[in-house]
């Protein structure tokens, strides 16, 4: 029972979002800023430790003043998404100081759940990546760029699209002590967290460093997944990122649930490049 009215009142909070979207047009960016104040909470900035909070004493969300743009908003949208959740449950936001710091709790989820509808309304992040039958780091970037967000906030939610097959997953490559490189797998996101890789990342991550090593360009191909009993061929893009002693492999792909291309192919098939 208290799922059931989790649950309504997510659809509440979510409405609510939606409204507040509206007063705004949903013009892109989306003014974050205004989406607070039509909740009658000014934005502020300081210096602080953590990346934000609400002061419900004096109705203002603090930000941190040194964090870049992108997730100055991040922020914002999810402070206001503890709004709208506290409201929808009808519980009070008169604390002095709430919301700050990482507490992982669902109330964390829903809140940036909130947020990326507010950042990424669904139908205009529909609109905007129609057309774009394949995937390339230039289509992640410049729609990152319209709705004023980071390109990992972007390639997640192609992740979300009901329409889509979609991943993306951040790899970081360091040597250990037996002079060996090791992989960490750093990021991961797919569509319902229900894609499998049918081959051991590690083998397309090398693939694609051995690519982009040589001829330093964005590696792109198919990669094989598993999604309950299909095996699914997604195209494909890889990235290699080296500063310093870090070197990060970016791998990002996805394909319209329309395209006609699920495969049947057998398991031990791994990866076409
Ligand atoms: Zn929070």
């Amino acid at each position: 029972m208290v799922f059931s009215a989790g649950k309504t009142r997510f659809a509440t909070a979510m409405k609510n979002a939606r409204d507040l979207l509206k007063e705004t047009k949903s013009q892109l960016p989306i003014d974050i800023c205004r989406v607070a104040g039509l909740l009658g909470y000014a934005v502020e900035e300081a210096e602080i430790r953590w990346s934000g909070y609400v002061a419900a004493n004096e109705n203002v969300i603090v930000v941190k003043r040194s964090d870049i743009g992108t997730r100055k908003r991040f922020t914002i949208a999810h402070e206001i998404g503890h709004l709208l959740w506290r409201k929808a449950c009808e519980l009070s936001v008169k604390e002095k100081r709430l919301f700050k710091g990482r507490v992982c709790s669902e109330e964390e989820i829903i809140a940036n759940k909130l947020a990326t509808e507010l950042l990424m309304p669904m139908p205009e992040f529909q609109k905007a990546l129609q057309g774009y039958r394949h995937p390339s780091f230039w289509v992640v970037n410049d729609i990152a760029h319209l709705f004023g967000v980071s390109f990992t906030a972007c390639a997640r939610r192609i992740t979300e699209h009901p329409d889509v097959l979609g991943f993306v997953y951040l790899y970081e490559i360091y040597e250990n002590r037996m002079r060996e490189y090791d992989l960490r797998a750093k990021k991961g996101y797919s569509t319902g967290n229900k894609l499998r890789f049918l081959t051991p990342p590690f083998d397309v991550v090398r693939k694609c460093l051995q690519h982009c090593l040589h001829i330093s360009a964005t590696w792109s191909g198919e990669i094989r997944f598993q999604k309950d009993e299909d095996q699914i061929r997604i195209p494909s893009v890889g990235k290699v990122k080296t500063n310093g002693h870090q070197t990060c492999v970016t791998l990002l792909g996805w394909r319209y649930l329309d395209s006609p291309v699920v495969s049947t192919m057998q398991a031990n098939q791994l990866v076409a490049f």
